[in-house]
């Protein structure tokens, strides 16, 4: 990493405050709130001095890998594609569209690439099964909000003298 201050958007969540890392001596040596971003102006919240943390995990992924009879094997980019590319379309063939799920959440929604190739990508595949943070944590609560008092949003709950469940 080229030593000097590198404005970049922390990624952690959908605030995309934005950030100075200072690199010295091709380390990093401080993260601090870039106060010339429009949007946050110099705010950062402690997860973004915990990047350098992420960055110089000795555990953190630096190739794909797959999981193999013997344990974890890194491949190289070209061919995880193509074997997630040949998986998909031989499950999409062999089960039906639906037999697909996908995530989305933190932090791919907040990656530019991201944004503008997903959309196309999900209709090529065609499946209704679609999960994130949402469907995974607060429609549960919503449900059990409406079955436990008829209120269907978490936002509005309601304490009652009468609970039903
Ligand atoms: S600095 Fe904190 S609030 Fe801002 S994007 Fe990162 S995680 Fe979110």
């Amino acid at each position: 990493m080229d030593n000097g201050t590198h404005y970049r958007t922390c990624h952690l969540c959908e605030a995309m405050c934005g950030v100075a890392i200072e690199v010295t001596n091709g380390q990093i040596s401080s993260i601090k709130g870039d106060e010339d971003d429009p949007l946050s102006q110099g705010y950062i919240c402690p997860k973004a001095v915990a990047l350098q943390d992420l960055h110089n995990d000795p555990d953190r992924l630096r190739k794909p890998v797959r999981r193999t009879d013997t344990g974890w094997q890194e491949m190289e980019w070209d061919e995880a594609f193509d074997l997630v590319a040949h998986k998909l379309h031989q499950t999409r063939t062999e089960f039906g569209r639906n037999s697909i799920g996908v995530y989305l959440g933190n932090p791919n929604v907040h990656n530019h690439g991201s944004l503008v190739a997903t959309l196309p990508f999900l209709r090529a595949i065609g499946s209704q099964n679609r999960f994130s943070a949402t469907s995974n944590d607060q429609l549960p609560h919503m449900l059990a909000s409406w079955r436990c008092s008829g209120i269907k949003s978490c936002s509005r709950f309601r304490i009652s003298t009468t609970p039903t469940c």
